[in-house]
C-alpha cells in the first residue's frame, strides 16, 4: 500500500506504527501453523486507544477490513488476513504496559498487547498469582487469551479467561471507545457486556485493555509424573486426588504414549527425558499448589499417588524433587505443539466432553479414525480434568501432494471426529476458539437459534463487516 492512501490516518500514528514493505509486513500474514497466508495494504502498529480509534474510525469510513492480531499465536486462524489484500492487520504489541496492580483487591489493569508472561510475573513481583498459563505464554497477549477465552493447564483450579476478566476497554467498529475497566466483583447493571468480547475473535470489537482477578500466590507447590495404562484410570486417579487434596489440584494433564515418542524424539530442544523408568500406554502431569509448608504438601501428594499405586490407578509416579525436575516435567508437555509441527502433516481437534466421558470417547474416536484412516495415527493430549482432549491425526510423511489435498483430507477426518464429538454432546472447540478453520463448521454444531442470535449481535457490533470478517461466523 502506497503510505498516502491511508490518507490523514497518517497523522494520528507514529511512522513506527505503520509497515508497509513485505518483509515488515511477513510475519504478521502467516499463522503460527503455517497453514494460512493472507495478504494486507499494511500492518498498523498502535500505541494508544486513541490510536486505535483513529484506525478503526478510518477503516469505517473507508470500508477497509481490519484484522486484529495480538501474539499471532492463535491455532484457529483467527489473526490472519484473507488473501484479498484489500484489508489492514491491527497489531496491538506496542499497546503494552501494565497499569497498575492493586494488592488489597487482588487485580490489575493491563494493556491488551501485554505479554502474558510479563503479566505473570508482574503479578509475581507484587507477590501475586494471574493463573493463566499456557505453551504460547512467551508470545501470547492478554488481548489474545480474552478474545478466545483461552483456557490452558490452571483451568481446573482457575476456570478460562472468562472467569478471570473483570472489566474491558474496547473501540467498536466505527472508533468509539468503551470504557469498562471496572474492577468489581459485584456488578449487576444490565447486560454484562464484557462477556460477549471474551471468545468473540476480533469480530465485535478491539480489545485495548483488561481489568484482571489476582490470587494470593502460592507459597508451596509440587509436581508429579505419572505412568498409567488407560484414560479410565487418568479419570479414576483425578477424582481420587480432588478428595485427598481437596482444592489443590492447579494442572491435570493427559498424554498417551505415541505423543510422548514424538516429544522425546522430536529434537524440540531442552533436556527431555521419561520421569518415570518405562514407557507406559498413557501419562499423567500433576501439579498441586498450597499456601502452606512444601515439604507438608509434597507429602499429602506422596500419600495419596501411593494410594493410586495400591489401587491399581497408576503404574508408576515420579514426583519432582526441586524446581528444576519440576520444569522437566512440565517441559514435556509444553513441547507438544513444537513436536506434533514437525512429526507431519496433521490434523489437530480441540475438542472437550464431560470428564467422565472422556475414556469412552478416546475408544470410538480410536476406533472411527482406525476405520476410516487406517494410515493415520490418532494422538491425544490435553487438559484431562476439563474434558478437553486435543486430538491430533497424523498422516505419514509425503502423504499429500499439495496443500489442497491435505486439506480435503482434514476436511474428512473432521467430519469423522466432530460426528463422535456430537455423539457425545461435546464441543469441537474447547479453548482455540473458531477463527477461520471452524467457520464453516460452527453452524452445523451450534443451535440454529442461538448461531442466528450471534450474526444478530454480529450486526449489531459491527454492521459494515469490517472486523476480521470470515472469522467465527460465515457472513462479512
Ligand atoms: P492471536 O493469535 O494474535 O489472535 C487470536 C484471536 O484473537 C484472533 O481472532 C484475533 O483477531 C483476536 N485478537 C487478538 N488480540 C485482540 C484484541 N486486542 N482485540 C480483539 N481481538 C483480538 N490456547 C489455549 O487456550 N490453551 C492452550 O493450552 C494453548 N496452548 C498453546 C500452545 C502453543 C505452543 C501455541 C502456539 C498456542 C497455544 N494456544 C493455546 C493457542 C493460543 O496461544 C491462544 O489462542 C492465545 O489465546 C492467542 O493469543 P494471541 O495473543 O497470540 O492471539
Amino acid at each position: 500500500m502506497a503510505v498516502d492512501k491511508l490518507g490523514a490516518l497518517t497523522n494520528a500514528l507514529d511512522p513506527a506504527a505503520i509497515l508497509v514493505a513485505d518483509d515488515d509486513m511477513a510475519p504478521y500474514l502467516a499463522d503460527w501453523r503455517g497453514r494460512y497466508v493472507g495478504r494486507a495494504q499494511a500492518v498498523l502498529r498502535p500505541r494508544s486507544v486513541e490510536q486505535v480509534s483513529a484506525v478503526l474510525r478510518w477503516a469505517s469510513e473507508t470500508r477497509t477490513p481490519v484484522f486484529p492480531q495480538g501474539g499471532n499465536t492463535g491455532l484457529a486462524g483467527g489473526a490472519t488476513p484473507d488473501e484479498g489484500g484489500t484489508g489492514i492487520v491491527l497489531a496491538l504489541g506496542r499497546l503494552n504496559r501494565i497499569l497498575d496492580i492493586d494488592t488489597a483487591g487482588n487485580t490489575m489493569v493491563v494493556e491488551a498487547g501485554a505479554i502474558l508472561a510479563d503479566v505473570q510475573r508482574a503479578a509475581d513481583d507484587a507477590e501475586r498469582l494471574f493463573p493463566m498459563s499456557l505453551g504460547s505464554e512467551g508470545s501470547c497477549q492478554i488481548g489474545g487469551i480474552i478474545a478466545t477465552n483461552a483456557g490452558g493447564i490452571n483451568v481446573i483450579r482457575y476456570g478460562t479467561t472468562r472467569e478471570l476478566v473483570l472489566g474491558l476497554d474496547y473501540v467498536l467498529a466505527d472508533g468509539t471507545i468503551v470504557h469498562g475497566l471496572k474492577r468489581l466483583s459485584k456488578n449487576n447493571t444490565g447486560y454484562d457486556l464484557r462477556h460477549l468480547l471474551i471468545g468473540s475473535e476480533g469480530t465485535l470489537a478491539v480489545i485495548t485493555a483488561a481489568a484482571l482477578k489476582l490470587f494470593p500466590r502460592p507459597t508451596a507447590s509440587a509436581s508429579a509424573f505419572c505412568a498409567v495404562s488407560s484414560p479410565q484410570k487418568a479419570v479414576d486417579l483425578l477424582s481420587l486426588l480432588r478428595q485427598r487434596l481437596v482444592g489443590r489440584i492447579s494442572s491435570f494433564e493427559l498424554m498417551c504414549d505415541g505423543e510422548m515418542g514424538f516429544v522425546l524424539d522430536g529434537d524440540v530442544g531442552g533436556d527431555l527425558r521419561l520421569p518415570v523408568a518405562e514407557r507406559a500406554p498413557w501419562y499423567v502431569f500433576i501439579e498441586v499448589a498450597d499456601s502452606g509448608e512444601e515439604a507438608v504438601l509434597v507429602e499429602m501428594l506422596t500419600a495419596a499417588l501411593g494410594e493410586a499405586i495400591e489401587r491399581g490407578y497408576v503404574l508408576d509416579a515420579a514426583i519432582a524433587q526441586s524446581e528444576g525436575q519440576a520444569k522437566a516435567i512440565w517441559h514435556l508437555r509444553f513441547a507438544v505443539s513444537e513436536a506434533n509441527r514437525r512429526a507431519g502433516p496433521n490434523v489437530s481437534h480441540d475438542t472437550s466432553v464431560a470428564t467422565a466421558d472422556v475414556p469412552a470417547f478416546l475408544a470410538e474416536v480410536s476406533t472411527t479414525l482406525a476405520d476410516r484412516f487406517p494410515s493415520v495415527r490418532p494422538l491425544f493430549v490435553g487438559h484431562v480434568g476439563d474434558g478437553n482432549i486435543h486430538v491430533i491425526a497424523l498422516f505419514p510423511h509425503d502423504s499429500f501432494a499439495d496443500r489442497a489435498a491435505f486439506e480435503t483430507a482434514a476436511s474428512a477426518v473432521n467430519d469423522c471426529i466432530f460426528g463422535v464429538v456430537d455423539r457425545f454432546h461435546g464441543s469441537i472447540s474447547a479453548e482455540h476458539g473458531i477463527g477461520r478453520s471452524l467457520a464453516r463448521r460452527l453452524p452445523d454444531h451450534t443451535d440454529k437459534a442461538a448461531y442466528r442470535l450471534m450474526n444478530g449481535i454480529k450486526q449489531l457490533y459491527d454492521p459494515l463487516g469490517i472486523l476480521n470478517p470470515g472469522k467465527v461466523l460465515l457472513r462479512g
